[in-house]
């Protein structure tokens, strides 16, 4: 299953509930744009700098844990769960993640780990911006949440403790036209993913959705 929307549209959660409830793996692209910026601003690379980006793109090691119940994320073999959740990190990754030696390198890692679950008869829910149009546009279910802007500040700010919501809507605004605007975005849907629009439902309700949809 392939699970796209704009920050704070519910995929994290609705994802892993998904995998959970159906034993498959799980992936957060997301985390994977996060794990190699925090890697260029560990080691002192300006993330605004597109060809010093491009040239170090090859260089940190990310590694992946595909358990919904606890998926893990590890830059040169150190934990970064935590680590790439920062202000900082957030703030820098949009620039990062327009890279295209970044993009192509984080696709690869990603097909590579669709790969490995079909080799090992596993089904897998993967989520981030451009699952159902460019890493896995044959994927036999394709989602797009989406929710709107209050809603979606609303829920980032719970899982940010005592952040202010005006300061998340505009974080959020920000991101999502960086990800949107550039020529090659990713943020866009396909003609054949099924749009679903979640403000008002609460988590249950949409992972109940999509279980219906796995199971048709
Ligand atoms: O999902 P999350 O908010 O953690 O994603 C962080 C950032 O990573 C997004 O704002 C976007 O810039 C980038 N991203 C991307 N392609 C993906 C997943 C995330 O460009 N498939």
């Amino acid at each position: 299953m392939a699970i796209d929307g704009p920050s704070g549209s519910g995929k994290s959660s609705t994802a892993k509930g998904v995998a959970s409830a159906r034993d498959l793996w799980y992936l957060d692209t997301g985390a994977m744009y996060r794990a190699m910026t925090w890697w260029m601003q560990h080691h002192g690379v300006d993330a605004d700098d597109a060809a010093a980006v491009a040239e170090a793109a090859g260089r940190p090691d990310i590694s992946m844990g595909t358990d919904p119940a606890a998926p893990t994320v590890h830059v040169d073999g150190r934990d970064v769960a935590r680590e790439i959740r920062t202000q900082q990190v957030t703030a820098g990754v949009s620039a990062v993640s327009a890279v295209p030696a970044v993009r192509e390198r984080l696709v690869a890692m990603q097909r590579e780990t669709i790969a490995l679950a079909r080799s090992r008869a596993a089904g897998i829910v993967v989520e981030g911006r451009d699952i159902t149009t460019v890493v896995a546009p044959d994927a036999q279910v394709k989602i797009y949440l989406t929710a709107s802007a209050e809603a979606r500040a609303h829920r980032r700010s719970g899982e940010l403790s005592g952040s202010d919501i005006d300061a998340v809507q505009a974080d959020l605004a920000r991101r999502d036209l960086l990800d949107s605007s550039r020529a090659d975005s990713p943020l866009t849907q396909t003609a054949d993913a099924l749009e679903l629009e979640t403000t008002g439902l609460g988590l249950d309700e949409v992972v109940a959705i999509l279980l219906e949809l796995t199971d048709r």
